[in-house]
Formats: C-alpha cells, structure tokens, sequence
C-alpha cells in the first residue's frame, strides 16, 4: 500500500454475507491451465456463491434519485423486445455485412465497434453459444460525472451507458434478424454468458490495463461494452496494441487510488494467462458500498478527454527510439 491511505474497513453488515469461497478461486487465480470463466458476479444471484452481495449491492442503493432515474430508462431498454427473425433471408458478402454492421451501429450511437470470431474460452461455465461472430460495442462515458467516483454521481453515469449499450446491441441484432438472421444482444450490467473484455481485445478496442479495464487510444477507460452474437457472415477485426500495457508497467496511479488496495504491480497468472488482475476479494466490498466505485477507471490518465491520442503518440515515439537503440 502506498502513502497514507486511510484503511477501508468493511461494513460488517455486507461482511456478514460473504462465501466461504473466494471470488480469486472462483475467477481461477493462479490456475496454469486454460479454462472457461465461472460465473460469480452479475449473474443469478440464486446460483452463485457471492449473489447474497449483489442483492445488498441493490438494496443499498435503491433509494437514491440519480440511481432510480437511471435504472429506470436502462430497464425500459432492456425491455424492448428484438425484432421478429424475418424469413426472407438475405444473403450479401461478409464485407458488406460487415461495412452495414459497423455503420448501423455508428448511427445507432455506437462510440466503438468491432467484430471477433468468437472463442470457447470466452464462454462461461453452464452456457454453451453457438454463434460464430460477437460484435462488440463500446460506447464512452460523460467523464464529467466519472470524474466524480466514488460518488453516486459516477454509477449513475455507468448505468446510463449500459442503457446506451444495450440500445445499440438491441438496434443492430434486430437489424440483423430484420435481414433473415439470427442474433442475440447483450449489454450490462448482467454478466449473459460471454466475456466481453476478452472479445474487446481480439477486436481492438485497446489493451488491458492493471485496473483490469481495457484502455482505448481514444476513449482511454472510460467507456462501457455491449454485445451481439450472430451468425451472419462477418470479416473479424484484429487486436490494437498501442503501448497501454507498457505505460501500465510503469505507472501506479490507479493502485495508489485504490482504497482497498485491490491493484497490484505485476500481472498474475489467470486461468493460463498471464495479466493484470483485480483482487476480487478486496475490490468487491468497497464497490458494493459505493455504489460501483469506479475510481480506478476515473483517475486513470488514459481515460481524461483530449490524453489518449497524446500518449498514445508518446508511447510510439518511445517504441521506435527502443527500437533504434536496440
Ligand atoms: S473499482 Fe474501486 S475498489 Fe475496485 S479496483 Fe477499482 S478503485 Fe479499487
Ligand atoms: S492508472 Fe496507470 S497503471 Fe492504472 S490502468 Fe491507467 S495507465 Fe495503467
């Protein structure tokens, strides 16, 4: 732990309702082996061991008016049926597949878009996709109110972009059913049954940053991620490495910020993968009394409106100097 940070003392009263497990071996830190995730967090809080804590996370807040104003226009969108799968099928090639995707999504509100060729070890355990392509959403955040976590402010910000993401996830899958085909959407704050960092990755959003938030040449952290699954004949986008992970080694910002001391300063080994990891077990209590914290995404330098684009060029100037003197 770094300075003086004041100790984050758990509410007793949350404590009280933590598993016997820990979310660390559920999520399968320090396992070498490549697996599937387990569901453990915004998933059926009948059926996971920390779902006592999701419902408090909920009952906590359910009194506060941005929060309430919030929910309320996300579930009207996660209400909103899809369109019927018509069955006139129509049938182009995957570039213009992918073009009209891309651009239904822009139009929908879509800050992001990207598509991946979807992978097994991207599914959770107990649900099994048989969709061959995952496109992915991101849409960004108003950092004027992210700026503000761990403040109520901030979570209310988070869910207004998972209404925004699940409308461009509902939008494009029923453009796509529209045409013959089938597809699924999928936005927060529900886990569904895939990954969506991983995806993101393969289909260059950005990078994976020590806060275990995906970091965007252009949107820096902060943003949300949707989702559609779909057959339709697509072209795959490929990963964007742009020097976050390296600016990552040697920055402490979000750690230093972290109450909980849930972010470390070197990458752990996850499910056969070696990356940067939040400590569940010490992340979870301080963001389910505040609402969803937060912080680590807000102080991030990557995530502050106009700085992505300047480090981003400050990370290839570096890259190529290191190349020069190799
Ligand atoms: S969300 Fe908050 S508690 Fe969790 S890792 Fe980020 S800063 Fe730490
Ligand atoms: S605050 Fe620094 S260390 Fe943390 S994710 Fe952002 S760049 Fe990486």
């Amino acid at each position: 732990m770094s300075g003086s940070k004041p100790v984050f003392t758990p509410n007793p009263e949350q404590m009280a309702l933590w598993p016997s497990i820990s979310g660390n071996e559920i999520n399968g830190l320090g396992q070498t082996d490549k697996s599937r995730p387990h569901p453990i967090y915004w998933h059926d809080p009948d059926k996971t061991p920390h779902g006592p804590l999701q419902r408090w996370f909920y009952a906590r807040s359910s009194a506060d008016p941005q929060l309430i104003a919030a929910r309320a226009v996300r579930q009207r969108v996660l209400d909103m049926p899809l369109s019927e799968l018509s069955s006139q099928r129509i049938d182009l090639p995957a570039a213009t597949w992918t073009d009209r995707i891309k651009k239904v999504a822009r139009e929908l509100g879509a800050d992001l878009v990207g598509i991946a060729e979807m992978q097994p070890e991207w599914v959770f355990e107990g649900h099994e996709i048989a969709q061959k392509w995952i496109v992915m959403f991101g849409v960004a955040h108003d950092y004027e109110q992210m700026k503000l976590a761990p403040a109520v402010a901030a979570g209310a910000e988070v869910v207004r972009q998972y209404a925004r993401g699940n409308e461009v996830a509902k939008g494009v899958a029923s453009f796509i059913r529209e045409h013959g085909h089938e597809a699924h959407a999928h936005g927060g704050p529900m886990a569904g049954p895939v990954l969506l960092i991983p995806p993101a990755l393969a289909c260059g959003f950005g990078e994976l940053g020590k806060h275990g938030s995906l970091i965007n040449r252009e949107f820096g952290s902060s943003f949300r991620l949707a989702s559609v699954l779909t057959d339709l004949p697509l072209l795959a986008d490929g990963p964007d490495i742009f020097g976050a992970d390296e600016f990552c080694t040697h920055c402490r910002v979000c750690s230093d910020a972290c109450p909980p001391d849930a972010l470390v300063q070197v990458k752990q080994m996850v499910r056969g993968e070696q990356k940067w990891y939040v400590d569940f077990d010490k992340c979870l209590p301080y963001f389910n009394e505040t609402m969803g914290c937060g912080i680590c995404v807000a102080v991030c330098p990557w995530s502050r409106p106009g700085v992505a684009k300047n480090l981003v060029e400050k990370m290839s100037t570096r890259a190529s100097r290191k190349t020069l003197t190799d």
